[in-house]
């Protein structure tokens, strides 16, 4: 599926199918829907009677195998699932862990698949998402690949972190860049897709359209309740720090991030950008934070995010974090 706002993208690459490169790397901040793009460039690739405009016709073969999942010369390298053997602690530690990595095995995987001949059009193609991911080894055999290009092999990678990726892959991939698309377009967008207050999502995702869908469906009022206890002096440490264990750990420590930004921008430019519909409480906390104080707390929340995915005390991490934001009620 393509988003309305990629429709130039799209326009550009398809009438460039005959002359792409052999990578592609798609990136951009989370929420533009780029792995939705890829998937469709992807199957108007491997479409055997395209439309004119370059898109899947969505009635061939190929396409039916497509969206079936089992195109024989696409594959989508992904997360797995890791040993969760060395899980530590009893209790709260319980939960599966979520993969974070793409492992060296994967990217073995596709040997047989690179180096048998393609089913149907000589097209086959790889999907790298997130290609982040991709841990060193990982991305070393992945070098290997791309050093030496099979004709008619396109690897497609998506990064909403390109940063994060080896410098040598970064430069074998041709660079395919999405911004966020005009405030007037996602809001429009996220309003035909039934999100209310879609302004204040837009926002809150900081412009990207999907990520403000995301938040709007899984919101549910937790994030107003954490907001509120903070922004009332009446409120204790317990009572906040109870509210966010109640949210996976990265979406609190993000709405948190936001809060801690939102104070600085409040103190410097005069307005908050995120949380809109706390901008009475932010004025009101922005003038009694200290600058070097809130800069400290911004940066202590960044830090806790980067570890956010292994909490060892769920409750001990909240009041820590907490502790900055009461003081400047
Ligand atoms: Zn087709």
């Amino acid at each position: 599926m393509i988003h309305p706002w990629q429709a130039p993208l799209f326009a550009q690459l398809a009438s460039r199918r005959q002359h792409l490169p052999h990578a592609l790397l798609l990136h951009g901040r989370a929420g533009l829907g780029k792995t939705d793009f890829a998937l469709h460039f992807a199957q108007s690739l491997l479409c055997e009677t395209p439309q004119a405009d370059g898109a899947a016709c969505t009635r061939c073969a190929a396409c039916g195998w497509f969206e079936a999942g089992h195109h024989p010369d696409f594959r989508w390298v992904s997360l797995q699932e890791e040993d969760a053997s060395e899980e530590e602690g009893p209790g709260e530690g319980k939960t599966r862990k979520a993969p974070t990595q793409i492992t060296v095995d994967a990217i073995r995987a596709l040997s047989g698949f690179m180096t048998t001949s393609t089913h149907r059009q000589g097209k086959r193609i790889v999907l790298i998402a997130p290609a982040d991911a991709l841990n060193v080894n990982a991305a070393n055999a992945l070098l290997k690949t791309l050093e030496e290009p099979l004709p008619g092999t396109l690897f497609l990678l998506v990064s909403d972190e390109p940063g994060r990726l080896a410098a040598t892959i970064r430069s074998r991939c041709q660079n395919v860049r999405f911004n966020l698309p005009p405030v007037a377009e996602a809001q429009a967008w996220l309003a035909a897709q039934g999100v209310e207050s879609a302004p204040l999502f837009l926002a809150l995702a900081g412009g990207a359209p999907l990520e403000a869908r995301r938040l709007a469906l899984q919101d549910a009022g937790q994030r107003a309740a954490l907001l509120q206890l903070l922004s009332n002096p009446a409120a204790s440490l317990g009572q906040l720090s109870e509210q966010a264990a109640r949210m996976p750990t990265p979406e609190w420590i993000g709405w948190l991030q936001r809060w801690a930004h939102d104070l600085l921008e409040q103190k410097l430019a005069g307005q908050p950008r995120y949380h809109l519909d706390f901008s009475e409480a932010l004025a009101r906390m922005a003038q009694r934070a200290d600058l070097y104080d809130l800069l400290a707390w911004e940066r202590q929340l960044r830090d806790a995010r980067r570890l956010a995915n292994h909490p060892l005390n769920a409750r001990l991490l909240a009041e820590s974090l907490l502790v900055p934001g009461l003081a400047m009620r």
